[in-house]
């Protein structure tokens, strides 16, 4: 038996990188595993061919997280699949990386409707159900951009700064109804969101980074599950930093 033997389990974005990572570490530990992607109908199917070849159950849905109604219908899907919701992670980001003075208005709006208003519009729909329950975790994505000026990334920066902040007041408002939240900010992870800060500044970075090297998406994904395992009972409202002493 796993550590989320039986649970129901929504990860957001779940098709590749770290999302996947969690899926797939969710199945491992006995979950039922639901996630969600956005366009990459073959990413998804292999990911999901890749978790019920373990023998467990795996839902893909695809849904925009920026979309309230399709985020509505996502997480409808998932209780009606596995009759709760158990653990939403809210891993679904992207980054449109400039200058702040030359940054179109349309990436400043793209990415903080992406990574804040979809963990907004998740949060909210599978709050429902867990108050039900009396129980859940939630655990959001955030980055040490949260924390660390980035140049080209202002848009990014305050996006995951809000997300640990909702983190804060979220973890204070759903604490009376049994259920935590918390975040984990990584640092530089090998996936395809940083391959081209990878290619272009990976060396210099690495000299930036304590362990001297860039991180794997399932070393991330194992403090998210920690995070959504019994072994967290008391933590809320936190942000784990798993960035290998980055900047230290
Ligand atoms: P990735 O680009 O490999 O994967 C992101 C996933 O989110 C993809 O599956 C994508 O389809 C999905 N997604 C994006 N926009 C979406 C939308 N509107 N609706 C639904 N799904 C959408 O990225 P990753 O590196 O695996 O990043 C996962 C999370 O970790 C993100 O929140 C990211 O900001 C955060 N993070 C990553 C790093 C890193 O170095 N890779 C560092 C810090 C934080």
């Amino acid at each position: 038996m796993g550590r989320l033997a039986g649970r129901a389990v929504l990860v957001t974005g779940g098709s590749r990188g770290i999302g996947r990572s969690c899926v797939e570490l969710a199945a491992a530990e006995g979950a039922r595993v639901a996630f969600t992607y956005r366009a990459n109908t073959a990413a998804a199917e292999a990911t999901t061919a890749a978790v019920r070849a373990t023998g467990v159950e795996c839902l893909a849905l695809q849904a925009d997280g920026t979309d309230r109604s399709q985020v509505q219908a996502a997480v409808q899907a998932v209780v009606e699949a596995f009759d709760r919701i158990d653990v939403l992670i809210n891993n679904a980001g992207i980054i449109r990386d400039q200058l702040m003075v030359a940054m179109e208005p349309d990436d400043w709006d793209a990415v903080l409707a992406t990574n804040l208003g979809g963990t907004f519009h998740f949060t909210q729909e599978v709050a429902q159900p867990m108050m039900l329950q009396k129980a859940g975790r939630i655990i959001n994505l955030s980055s040490a951009a949260a924390t660390q000026g980035g140049r080209g990334q202002a848009n990014y920066a305050a996006s995951k700064a809000a997300i640990e902040a909702f983190t804060r007041a979220c973890a204070v408002e759903l604490a009376p109804k049994g259920i935590t939240v918390n975040a984990v900010a990584p640092g530089l992870i090998e996936t395809d969101m940083s391959r081209e800060v990878r290619s272009l500044a990976g060396d210099r970075i690495r000299e930036e980074i304590a362990l001297r090297r860039f991180g794997m998406p399932e070393e991330v994904a194992r403090v998210v599950l920690f995070l959504a395992s019994d072994e967290a009972t008391y933590i809320t409202g936190q942000v784990i930093h798993v960035d290998g002493g980055l900047r230290l």
